[in-house]
């Protein structure tokens, strides 16, 4: 097996050892990079100079006995996070140069625990979409069949992971943007609790719902990444100051006797028959592994997708205020006047997606439609909070599917909002609640895309999630393919 398709902790081992360097693992990452970027485009941006120069740096700790928990693993990076130095896109036009003056904290914690950046990853525009087609930069490719989406919006970072153009790498996800192209990839993808997580430095889309989280090829990595990413953040007022634990120590317990809610809401019309037998299968793993399914009712299910695109174009229309052309990004040419400067750069530094998220948000919360739009939808958000409230007093952790159907090709939902806007039907609800989720690679169609299962669990429970995701993978022996790029 190459270096670069082996796991975190396959890599620790052999650099233990000695029988792998960093800069080995680093250029077997980019070898692979050059035979395949062209056709999948995972990356907005390579950084193969500073990379190597990374693992030449780690190298020398290695010698020097000094590891740490990341030490020469090359991880990318969504174009999302502020990297100092380093032009950071969110994926768009009216950031197309910007250069942060500083690093975002989980840059920074990452950079501390010796990790090795490759590159900013793809992504739909602003975070805005669940197929990557919005980026600026063009589409990102399913790497399991380039006529595919890889999902949104960080179908880059889950692109690379799968294509074994990095170890791991971070995304983030604000209604599902993590856990849906993680499991059209067929990778692991967390998204942690609202505030477990530091956000600063991260881009903001929707700041009530927005998280940062890892995208790795199995669940030990999904929890090492946690132990470097997880903690308080005295720079980020929405980050919680509660106790870490060592995620790790959950992967390889057993889950004899857990309660696993299935909620009847999540297994409705409309789902694909092959989503459907492949979640029936990992229930029965599930039990087989000793957790006792119980019939669980999350009632306002129904009122997710509605709630979310009132709450989230509304925070992103006042977030997306900043870009102005003003101090920082695009600023259109030719204008004569403020306003007009304002307007064009806007105009032309935008993209379409983005456009309609600004002018629902702005309609949502402009005077007489706000109790009616916004202050309704925040209402109905607590109730949807409840609904799991409830339901974690039944059970320890909840299982779903991670989408309606796999990935679909590029282009199908383009000229359908709405459809495209579906496609999140079972990831939005765990950001409306704050709630972590997890999405677990299950199975494959028969055409050989990706499926993926996800559990819930209640607040900073991302141990149990660790927990049941890694009694899952062992007991299921899903076969380990690659993309046949
Ligand atoms: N697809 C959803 C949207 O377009 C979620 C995106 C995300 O999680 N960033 O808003």
């Amino acid at each position: 097996m190459e270096f670069n398709q082996s796991t975190i902790h396959e890599l620790q081992e052999k650099i233990k050892n000695g029988s792998v360097t960093a800069s080995q693992i680093t250029e077997s990452v980019f070898s692979r990079i050059d035979a395949v970027e062209e056709r999948v485009h995972s990356y907005i941006r390579l950084m193969k100079e500073n990379a190597l120069a990374a693992a030449k740096k780690a190298d020398e700790d290695i010698k020097k006995g000094d590891i740490k928990p990341l030490t020469g693993i090359p991880i990318a990076l969504k174009d999302i996070l502020c990297t100092k130095g380093i032009t950071t896109t969110c994926g768009s036009h009216i950031l197309h140069n910007f250069v942060p003056p500083y690093n975002a904290t989980v840059v920074e914690k990452l950079t501390a625990a010796g990790a090795v950046f490759v590159g900013k990853a793809n992504m739909d525009e602003f975070a805005m979409g669940s197929s990557t087609e919005t980026s600026w930069f063009g589409p990102t490719r399913n790497p399991w069949d380039l006529e595919r989406i890889p999902g949104g919006s960080s179908g880059g970072s889950a692109t690379a992971v799968a294509a074994d153009e990095c170890i791991a790498s971070i995304g983030s996800d604000t209604g599902g943007s993590i856990r849906q192209p993680a499991a059209l990839c067929g990778v692991v993808g967390l998204k942690p609790t609202y505030g477990r997580v530091s956000r600063f430095g991260l881009i903001a889309f929707a700041s009530s719902l927005d998280q940062i989280g890892p995208f790795t090829k199995d669940v030990e990595d999904c929890a090492i990444m946690m132990n470097v990413l997880a903690g308080y953040d005295p720079k980020e007022s929405t980050s919680v100051n509660a106790e870490v634990p060592d995620y790790r120590q959950f992967v390889g317990r057993d889950i004899k006797g857990w309660k696993i809610g299935i909620p009847k809401e999540y297994f409705i019309e409309g789902i694909d028959p092959e989503i459907t037998a492949a979640i029936q299968q990992a229930i029965k793993v599930i039990e087989l592994c000793g957790g006792v399914c119980v019939d669980i009712s999350l009632p306002h299910t129904q009122y997710c997708v509605a709630v979310y695109y009132i709450i989230a174009p509304a925070e992103a229309s006042s977030n997306l205020a900043r870009y102005d052309g003003v101090r920082y990004g695009f600023r259109a040419a030719d204008v004569r006047e403020l306003l007009e400067m304002y307007k064009e750069s806007r105009r032309q530094g935008f993209g379409a997606e983005v456009k309609r998220r600004i002018m629902i948000g702005t309609y949502a919360l402009s005077a007489g439609y706000y109790d009616a739009y916004y202050k309704k939808a925040s209402q109905v958000r607590a109730l949807i909070k409840k609904d799991f409230d409830e339901a974690f007093k039944k059970c320890d952790v909840i299982l779903t599917p991670t989408t309606p159907t796999p990935a679909f090709k590029i282009g199908e939902k383009t000229d359908d909002p709405l459809q495209m806007y579906l496609s999140d039907v079972f990831t939005i609800s765990t950001n409306l609640a704050g709630i972590p989720g997890i999405s677990v690679p299950c199975g494959y169609s028969t055409s050989g895309l990706p499926i993926g299962v996800q559990f819930l669990a209640s607040h900073f429970e991302e141990g149990k999630l660790i927990q049941i995701a890694s009694a899952y993978e062992k007991n299921a022996k899903i076969e380990k393919r690659r993309p046949a790029l």
